[in-house]
């Protein structure tokens, strides 16, 4: 590639970043830290109507959370109107864009005429013909105008790198509006402005963009520039093969972030979804991706979101993310009021065991109060009075113990077995659930010394207090 690799990804802030939006900034992203290039940021927020100003800060905040940092921006298409006006001009004035007059009832009824007829609506062109000076003259009186591009009369071909080359005949478009009759620059011709004056190289968006890529090549030429390479991804699609919405579940990056995702782990599968990188791995470092992303490798078909898959990649990230880091990410969660020694060592001990940094919040909250539930079918199964007795008689030579060290817990809880002739499991289950108010646990005797001598021994003597007493 000859010309500095210069990428944007364009949100329009109709809404929060979606996986489909999250992954072409991703794409963009790579492509540009490949190439040592430039990934720039553009708000498309020229629709005042369907726009939301507050979303845009919501998108720069999952980016940033997703660490898709960007060069260049964010440049606000609302700032560059004077732009806009200016480009409009020169078009107008190298015939490339000409002034149409025609009132939307006139228009209106075109369109009637042309449904009637069982055709598309294409406009005329009658503009085309008008003389400079007239046109000029009928501005300056006031009429009102629309300005249109002056499509070429030649077949435009776009050659997309990942869905194919399509050529469109002569003839195909008509001459489509850039500036509305109150002045407003229309979203296609902001696009191209900005794409030219930021020098893009590359295009890389979604497949629901295709269509509008002929126009786009149409206006790049009328100002004057080469298109930039155009990749198309394809669409992003549910388990059921239908396009990725709400009804399938969690669909913005921020709803992943609440759910406990990790940003490293979503990252990772949304990299992958439509990009083959060569080989089965499923799990890749970001170096890693950067080294080998390339836009070639992008498929054409649409990819399915598998839920459980993104499920199952955070909980092999959580196992393997430093413990600092993850206290870091929990953060958002709620967590138990003790401090970040013994969080750090929950951590290490949890981390394995949950899917979700919700899940991990949620285990550390044994850390910091008693539980007060029990599980109700393990405590049928391991509590009475028997058990309360042995909770109590090894609370004892827990007590006695020279040091409250997970071997000491355990070699007592070993010596107490033998001496009553039952096995370990029969005397630790008990004890877990007195702890942490669960059947499952990470290995008891390593969260009792976490836990320290007095909680685990109050808790102990409490789960036996309230068992039935003997007949
Ligand atoms: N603003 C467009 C969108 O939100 C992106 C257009 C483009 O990438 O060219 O889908």
């Amino acid at each position: 590639m000859s010309a500095p690799v210069r990428v944007r990804f364009a949100p329009s802030p109709t809404g929060s970043l979606h996986v489909g939006g999250a992954r072409t900034a991703l794409y963009n992203w790579l492509l540009a830290r490949r190439h040592g290039g430039a990934f720039i940021l553009r708000i498309e927020d020229t629709d005042a109507e369907r726009n939301k100003p507050e979303l845009t800060r919501q998108i720069l905040d999952a980016m940033t959370w997703l660490g898709l940092s960007w060069d260049e921006g964010p440049f606000l298409q609302s700032d560059r109107a004077p732009l806009y006006r200016e480009v409009a001009d020169r078009l107008l004035n190298e015939g490339k864009a000409y002034r149409a007059f025609e009132t939307p009832e006139e228009l209106e009824a075109q369109k009637l005429a042309a449904e009637a007829a069982g055709a598309a609506f294409r406009y005329s062109g009658k503009g085309r013909d008008i003389p400079r000076e007239e046109s000029d003259r009928r501005a300056a009186a006031g009429e009102k105008f629309v300005l249109r591009l002056r499509m070429p009369d030649e077949p435009i071909v776009v050659d997309d790198v990942v869905q194919g080359r399509t050529e469109f005949p002569a003839g195909a478009l008509d001459d489509f509006v850039l500036v509305r009759s109150d002045g407003h620059p229309l979203y296609h011709f902001c696009v191209c402005v900005d794409d030219v004056d930021m020098r893009i190289t590359h295009v890389v968006r979604g497949v629901d963009h295709l269509a509008n890529t002929p126009k786009h090549v149409a206006l790049f030429r009328a100002l004057g520039a080469e298109p930039p390479v155009f990749a198309h991804l394809g669409m992003i699609l549910g388990a059921d093969g239908k396009k990725l919405s709400k009804r399938h579940g969690a669909a913005g990056a921020e709803e992943f972030r609440a759910q406990g995702i990790l940003p490293e782990a979503l990252f990772n599968f949304l990299a992958l979804l439509g990009w083959s990188p060569g080989d089965d791995k499923e799990r890749m470092t970001k170096e890693e991706m950067i080294a080998l992303f390339s836009l070639e490798r992008l498929g054409p078909s649409p990819s399915r979101f598998d839920h459980e898959k993104l499920s199952w990649l955070n909980g092999q990230y959580l196992a393997d993310t430093p413990n600092e880091r993850l206290l870091e990410l929990l953060g958002e969660f709620p967590l138990p009021g003790v401090g970040n020694e013994v969080l750090l060592s929950a951590i290490a001990l949890h981390k394995s065991r949950a899917k979700t940094l919700v899940e991990l919040a949620s285990g550390l909250a044994l850390y910091g109060a008693d539980p007060s539930t029990f599980e109700e079918a393990a405590e049928r199964k391991l509590g009475g009075p028997e058990a309360a007795a042995r909770l109590l008689a090894i609370a004892q030579d827990f007590e006695a113990l020279p040091e409250f060290s997970h071997a000491s817990l355990e070699a007592a809880a070993r010596a107490y077995a033998e001496k009553a002739g039952i096995g370990l499991g029969k005397i630790a289950q008990p004890i877990r659930l007195a702890v942490t108010g669960s059947a499952a646990s990470p290995p008891l005797f390593e969260v009792m010394e976490l836990l320290g001598k007095e909680t685990s021994l109050r808790r102990i003597r409490a789960f036996a207090d309230r068992q039935p007493k003997p007949e």
